[in-house]
């Protein structure tokens, strides 16, 4: 018996501790996982000895295709996820149009251009697309949706596609039905994701603070109050209550939304909340960043940052995405440039150098909200987001005593710039596997475009015949 490849010497990691051991590869799966003794022959044969080996990193929250055409964005961007050690990545994929008219065209760019895997959640823009919920996890494997709320008509301001009819369709009423078709068509295989700010709040205050001639990123701060976020999280819970459906708390900015999370759980709401590396780095003060430092919601205070810290310490933040983005940040208006930052690279080397290597976390719970909480969120698991005999052989290999900067010029990513310039992190992916196939080794990108796959999450068979 020959397999493709056997990992050994190393310590294995999981959510509930660590292990020496080894774990034999074949056609894509874990076939094995033992002591070095009882692994089959192989191929060839990966020495961790020193390393940490976990389930690859899935990070659910990206963005492509946005300054950058889809399928282009495909390749440059999912090399960056496996120089990172994401093995699979959750595309947060907009449209005014059905998406039945749009999947296949997305579907097709990622099957030829993406180097790891890729499912997509996406954002239900408009009334229309709320009957077809069902049909899009049935045909499409989509089983996870965003809501914008208002925040809709300032995230259209930024492009001209939109007609004003459409946007103005993106509101609490949009929210509430679109959460209880999810309920009614998925129940618990399905999740509604929500942006939480409210833009009326913001509103008001942004254009009184333009007028004041504030242009900074404090301002741009300052003019989304941390209430704002406070406020949309505690009203779309209430109305996950309502409809009764699992809600996904995407990019939580606030250290009171640990609280508010922990709390509703508490009550029985279905909330999972999820941070991002840059509001656990960077503040609100780091003006030099300028228009690099604008993201929604925007950077918080430091006392935010050491808030939600702890929440992931606590296992009340359960996954991190980068929220990853390439815009072009061609104006030095806080108030005129595009929102958001790239980061899918700079995620897990983040989590295990500010978290890990500062004491802040454990390597175990670093490979749970890194992992197994996205992979369970979005459906993927155990297919994804686990070590376990079956499961995609997607593997990251990490040397906690790897140090170096993060610097726009080692990164993969068509941005050309890294908000955490110079940051000095200690613990980097050296390996990164996906799917039994090597994608990146020795600090290059070796893997090639097409070998990345489609995603579909499944649903129960009971609700087949739902609709
Ligand atoms: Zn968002």
């Amino acid at each position: 018996l020959l397999v493709d490849f056997v990992i050994k010497g190393g310590t294995i990691v999981t959510p509930y501790g660590r292990f020496s051991g080894s774990i034999a590869i074949d056609e894509g799966k874990i076939v094995a996982i033992g002591s070095e003794s009882s692994m089959p022959n192989s191929d060839r044969t990966i020495d961790s000895s020193g390393r940490f080996v976990m389930s690859g990193a899935i990070d659910p929250h990206i963005h492509l295709g946005l300054g950058v055409p889809f399928p282009e964005d495909c390749i440059t961007e999912t090399a960056a996820a496996a120089a990172g050690g994401v093995t699979t990545v959750g595309d947060f994929f907009r449209s005014l149009k059905s998406y039945h008219e749009v999947f296949p065209d997305i579907k097709r760019g990622v099957e030829a251009n993406c180097i790891v895997d890729m499912f997509f959640s996406f954002g239900i823009m408009r009334r229309q697309q709320i009957p077809e919920i069902g049909e899009y996890a049935q045909k499409h494997g989509v089983t996870t949706f965003k809501f914008y709320g208002k925040y809709g008509l300032e995230l259209m301001s930024y492009r001209q596609q939109a007609p004003p009819e459409v946007v103005e369709e993106t509101d609490d009423g949009l929210l509430l039905d679109g959460l209880v078709e999810i309920a009614r068509v998925l129940g618990d295989d399905g999740m509604g994701c929500i942006h939480a700010e409210n833009y009326e709040l913001i509103h008001t205050k942004k254009e009184e603070m333009k007028r004041n001639g504030m242009n900074d990123l404090t301002a741009w701060s300052d003019s989304r109050p941390n209430y704002c976020e406070e406020e949309y999280m505690a009203k779309a819970i209430y109305l996950s209550k309502v409809a009764g459906v699992r809600l996904y708390n995407v990019h939580m900015s606030v250290g009171k939304g640990v609280g508010i999370v922990e709390q509703a759980m508490k009550e029985g709401a279905k909330i999972i909340a999820e941070t991002c590396p840059h509001y656990l780095v960077l503040n609100k003060h780091m003006n030099h960043l300028g228009v690099r430092g604008k993201i929604s919601p925007p950077l918080r205070d430091v006392e935010d940052v050491q808030l939600l810290w702890n929440g992931i310490a606590n296992g009340i933040v359960k996954t991190i995405g980068s929220d990853h983005v390439i815009v072009p940040k061609e104006t030095d208006d806080i108030w005129k440039a595009f929102p958001g930052v790239p980061g899918v690279e700079t995620l897990l080397p983040i989590i295990l150098g500010e978290g890990v290597r500062k004491g802040r976390i454990t390597l175990e719970r670093a490979n749970e909200v890194c992992s197994r909480n996205p992979a369970l969120a979005f459906g993927l698991y155990p297919r994804k987001g686990s070590i376990t005999v079956g499961s995609d052989a997607d593997i990251v290999m990490v040397d906690m005593n790897e140090e170096r900067k993060i610097s726009a010029n080692d990164l993969h990513s068509k941005a050309g710039w890294t908000p955490y310039e110079g940051l000095e992190i200690k613990g980097w992916p050296v390996m990164t596997m996906n799917k039994g196939e090597i994608v990146y080794e020795d600090r290059q990108v070796i893997g090639r475009p097409g070998h990345g796959r489609y995603i579909p999450r499944p649903i129960a068979a009971q609700r087949k015949d739902a609709n």
